[in-house]
């Protein structure tokens, strides 16, 4: 689960790291307000939406005056702000946070990740910070620093130190770097958290160490011992699809392809997609119906990936375990029926009952393509989304 910036930066706050003052808003007015309340003579207008890049994209201005302020507020409330992190599209720009200009004399990079090898936390540090962290790790990876916390001791202080020194934080400042080093490490461990980056991490001209950026997600399988972070959640930021979805218990990701996928199985759902993408189609959605999927779900299902503009075709594959393919086949009729469909329908069914599944399917008088295995039906999609559906 993803946060803002001004919500990481409160939990930040609270673990020690120094953030500047800042104020969040809802509106020009009260962007306003809040420049007043902070006092200049610089602000930072700052977009607050769920991607990074923000400053690239023009979501992120400085203001030298309330009136400033003001218009630069007025620009950016309610953009589409495009980054690269962000849909074709853009995001709209629904927040901003008013925050205190800041003196910078140096940008720097620190981020937390679950490192799955080393079965730790680990840090990553550079001294280029403020830029794209992907750029410097393709083109100067040497000038990324590592290293994996041992969660016995936690982060030693001598640890701390050597990032600190390896990224360019001036000697007098380490100790100030080394405590946000152990703070973020705190609350990514405290929080659950499987991303923390402050980018840029500022060393500035007075030489204080200051958190600028703040992005933190969440493992979403812990959120259920943290209802404070579950609180800070942004419907506005997810994919609509995706929230209809949850209220289902579908597991359902949106993708850029045309073909939908129906499974039963985060496992079979995968190779499903790699079956599309072999045969040169690409898939529209992850989803995953689950073991128990009812007529209902499975119709909710429907619905939910036809309502993506773009669908060309949907391919139904379904592994009958416990789930009986006789079972499927009638949701499958059942929400056919309901929903109107209006694109090619493939079927690949395998598993207990598989022959009066098919049986079901045949006698439907629905206009369903079987597809006997994997192959056939990856074949007979990308066949029926490139327009071929009556060969
Ligand atoms: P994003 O990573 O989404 O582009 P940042 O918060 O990192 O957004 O802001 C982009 C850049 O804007 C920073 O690298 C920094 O140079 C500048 N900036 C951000 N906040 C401030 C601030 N309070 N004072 C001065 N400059 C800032
Ligand atoms: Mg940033």
């Amino acid at each position: 689960m993803k946060i803002h910036e001004y919500q990481g930066k409160e939990i930040l706050k609270k673990y020690g790291v120094a953030v500047p003052r800042s104020v969040p808003c809802f509106s020009v007015d009260e962007a306003v307000k809040a420049a007043e309340q902070l006092g200049g003579p610089v602000w930072v207008v700052k977009a607050q939406i769920h991607a990074g890049g923000r400053g690239k994209g023009g979501g992120v201005k400085l203001a030298r005056s309330i009136d400033e302020v003001k218009t630069i507020a007025g620009q950016i409330l309610g953009m589409q702000l495009k980054t690269h992190q962000t849909s074709p599209e853009g995001q709209k720009v629904r927040r901003l946070l008013i925050e205190e200009g800041a003196d910078i004399k140096q940008e720097l990079y620190l981020g937390m990740v679950v490192d799955r090898v080393s079965q730790r936390v680990a840090v990553m540090a550079s001294s280029e910070g403020g830029m794209d962290i992907e750029e410097v790790a393709a083109h100067h990876p040497e000038k990324i620093h590592q290293l994996a916390i041992d969660p016995q001791t936690g982060l030693l202080d001598a640890d701390a130190d050597m990032l600190a020194s390896k990224i360019g934080v001036p000697a007098g400042a380490v100790p100030a770097a080394r405590q946000i080093l152990q703070a973020l490490y705190k609350a990514f461990w405290e929080t659950d958290a499987a991303l923390a980056e402050i980018n840029p991490l500022i060393v500035t001209g007075d030489g204080k160490v200051i958190a600028l950026d703040c992005k933190l997600n969440f493992d979403s399988n812990a959120l259920f011992r943290h209802p404070e972070i579950v609180a800070l959640r942004d419907l506005d930021e997810e994919d609509p699809a995706e929230i209809e979805a949850s209220n289902f218990g579908l597991s359902y990701i949106s993708l850029d392809g045309n073909i939908g996928c129906l499974v039963n199985g985060a496992g079979l759902a995968m190779a499903t997609m790699d079956t599309i993408k072999l045969f040169g189609g690409e898939p529209a959605n992850f989803l995953d119906v689950g073991g128990g999927a009812t007529t209902e779900k499975v119709t909710e299902a429907f619905k939910i990936m036809l309502k993506n503009p773009g669908l060309k075709a949907i391919l139904v594959n379904i592994f009958g375990g416990i789930m009986k393919c006789d079972t499927i086949a009638e949701g499958v009729i059942a929400a056919v029926r309901e929903v109107n469909l209006h694109v090619p329908l493939v079927v690949r069914m395998k598993g207990t009952n598989e022959d009066l599944g098919k049986k079901l399917l045949a006698e439907s008088g629905l206009p369903i393509i079987t597809a006997n295995d994997m192959t056939e039906a990856g074949q007979k999609v990308v066949a029926a989304a490139n327009g071929a559906a009556s060969l």
